[in-house]
């Protein structure tokens, strides 16, 4: 059976029984009704809105609060919204449209709005990603009731996978991602779609779930029921494994256990070199609730918090209470240890599963700090919270896609004006808080040394930094092999913004995938960044790496690595080197 190679989502092995979930959109039959039908026909659509509401009322009380279970509120009050119900009825008694038709008409309509109103200008406050966020989940509403009025079953309702299964599916929508993966049933996850950077994939992550991304046929070719075993660190997915192969996986899955029980034995030990030098490793999180994962990996802090998890897959804008909710108990958590949130960064690819921009070219398009700068208003709230909660305990303020001076002074000045608000409120705040810019457009990277006098760290993210460098979209699975850390031009921006720091005396962290990859700590330990911020699983394996190593040496390794013109040669020394000192790193 044919074995399928995809992009590694999230981390760990998974063997279990296929169970696909198959969410092709609803079909929607479109006739005309007779009028002497309108009244049959009414029913038929109010009985369907209600079975819609009291299965997403169901799935909810299943979920408990949190973000998951957020997405389940947002669906329900669309489901239940007056002017659909007032609409699709007046399209059966108007225009005589079956019940299926009218809901799918009345559904686009609102879309469409949604999607026209923002291209003129109208209701800009509300930001980009927000408004097609919205039309994501409209759609996923609108097939929910057209499932219901064809008496079929929607997706989250066709049977309860079994303990153990792997879902199988071409693209998962959110609100069925939250639910499943975290029922504590799903052993592994793949799709024929998606990027690391996906919704999905960073919910499976945050979650544990082992997930592979992007393999383009799974979901046809799996039969439910069948055999699959996947490996969410290469990416490897087999269609009904040979026992051979399963011994192979089960073995790959039982060494990695227990080279995780041993690596967490030195989760409360320094990450420091044979040498001395220290490196601080945080843990860069999506939700709140990552905070406990966190710490039992051994991370020192946050390097980065996602903020934009915050307006994903929800109705309304969060109010600034549900920010500072947010904020003021991951900061109570984490103690005094240092927790690093960025403003919001919306835009881009930074969409969920099922959004669509009406920017030709999002990811050079109005996202993160110049969506922020152009709705002050946007800005304000989350930094209003941000300042509430700064007493809370060790906050630092991130700013996203800096691409000049100008943009840092700007957001600046609006930090400050936020804070003496507050102040003259009468509310606590802390006297100062630490104001770093995410290091991810080449030209940040080359103006380090003017950008690091403009604030108090540099954060450098290299998955956007790459993809800008190297021109290549971070979600198109066609161009993913391009992906370098190890490219002269990516290294040779790290180094201008280490050097741009040292140079003013700031401090220099990177929270791009790539320092979360073992395979590159000696290069990012040479190249001299002082913090390195990953997801919390990856943490053991990165401080096993630094505690054996020497700076000396790694360093000795990045001027060597810097002096091949070919990536492929950088690379096949870098592997090799890694290999002589680490045999049993995988
Ligand atoms: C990055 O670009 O490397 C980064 C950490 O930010 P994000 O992945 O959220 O765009
Ligand atoms: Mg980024």
């Amino acid at each position: 059976m044919p074995r399928l190679s995809g992009i590694p989502a999230s981390p760990g092995v998974a063997i279990g029984k296929v169970f696909p979930v198959d969410r092709r959109r609803a079909r929607v039959p479109r006739f005309h009704i007779k009028p002497e039908d309108t009244g049959r026909e009414e029913a038929r659509l109010d009985l369907a809105i209600k079975q819609s509401v009291d299965q997403l009322e169901a799935i909810h009380q299943s979920l408990g609060e949190g973000e998951q279970g957020a997405i389940l509120v947002a669906h329900k009050m669309m489901a239940m919204d007056p002017t659909l119900h007032a609409g699709a009825a007046g399209l059966i008694r108007d225009e005589l449209l079956n019940a299926e038709w009218a809901v799918r008409r009345i559904f686009r309509e609102i879309s469409d709005k949604l999607h026209g109103g923002h291209a003129h200008g109208e209701q800009a406050s509300e930001g980009t990603a927000h408004i097609a966020e919205r039309a994501s989940d409209f759609d996923e509403v609108c097939d929910r009731i057209v499932h219901n009025l064809a008496g079929e079953t929607p997706t989250l309702l066709a049977g309860q996978p079994p303990e153990g299964s792997v879902l199988v599916a071409y693209d998962l929508p959110t609100a069925d991602a939250a639910v499943l993966l975290s029922s504590g049933r799903i052993a592994g996850l793949v799709t024929d779609v998606g990027s690391k950077t996906s919704h999905t994939a960073i919910l499976a992550r945050a979650l544990e779930v082992p997930c592979v991304v992007a393999t383009g046929t799974a979901s046809e070719l799996a039969r439910a029921g069948d055999l699959i075993a996947i490996d969410g660190h290469t990416g490897e997915v087999l269609l009904s494994p040979t026992l051979e192969e399963v011994l192979r996986f089960e073995a790959a899955a039982h060494r990695a256990r227990s080279r995780g029980a041993a690596l967490l034995e030195a989760k409360d030990l320094p990450a420091r070199t044979t040498d001395g030098r220290s490196v601080q490793l945080c843990a860069n999180i999506e939700f709140p609730e990552e905070v406990p994962s966190v710490l039992a990996h051994g991370g020192e802090g946050i390097g980065l918090y996602r903020t934009e998890f915050l307006y994903l897959n929800r109705e309304e804008l969060p109010t600034e209470e549900e920010h500072f909710r947010a904020y003021s108990a991951i900061l109570s958590a984490m103690g005094q240890r240092p927790v690093t949130i960025r403003t919001l960064d919306l835009g881009g690819d930074k969409l969920p599963i099922g959004h669509r921009s009406h920017e030709t070219n999002p990811a050079l398009g109005l996202r993160a700090i110049r969506l922020t700068l152009r709705h002050p208003q946007l800005f304000r709230t989350q930094l209003r919270a941000l300042w509430r909660a700064s007493t809370h305990g060790n906050l630092r303020i991130l700013l996203p896609m800096i691409a000049a001076v100008s943009e840092v002074r700007e957001a600046k000045a609006l930090i400050h004006t936020v804070r003496d608000e507050l102040v003259r409120e009468g509310v606590a705040v802390a006297p100062e808080v630490p104001i770093g810019i995410m290091m991810e457009t080449p030209a940040a990277a080359l103006t380090a040394d003017r950008l690091a006098r403009e604030c108090d760290f540099f954060s450098i993210g290299t998955n956007d930094l790459m993809q800008y460098t190297l021109a290549i979209d971070r979600g198109n699975r066609d161009v993913a092999y391009l992906y370098k850390p190890l490219h002269l031009g990516v290294l040779r921006l790290i180094k201008a913004c280490v050097e741009g720091a040292g140079a003013a005396g700031i401090e220099v962290a990177m929270c791009g995938e790539m320092a979360g990859d073992p395979a590159y700590t000696l290069v990012l330990l040479g190249l001299g960044l002082d913090t390195l911020s990953m997801n919390p699983a990856d943490l053991p394996r990165v401080k096993r790496v630094l505690r054996d190593a020497s700076l000396r040496d790694a360093r000795a390794l990045v001027e060597a690595a810097m002096s091949f013109s070919s990536t492929d040669e950088t690379e096949k020394f870098v592997r090799e080197e890694m290999a002589k000192r680490y045999p049993d790193l995988e």
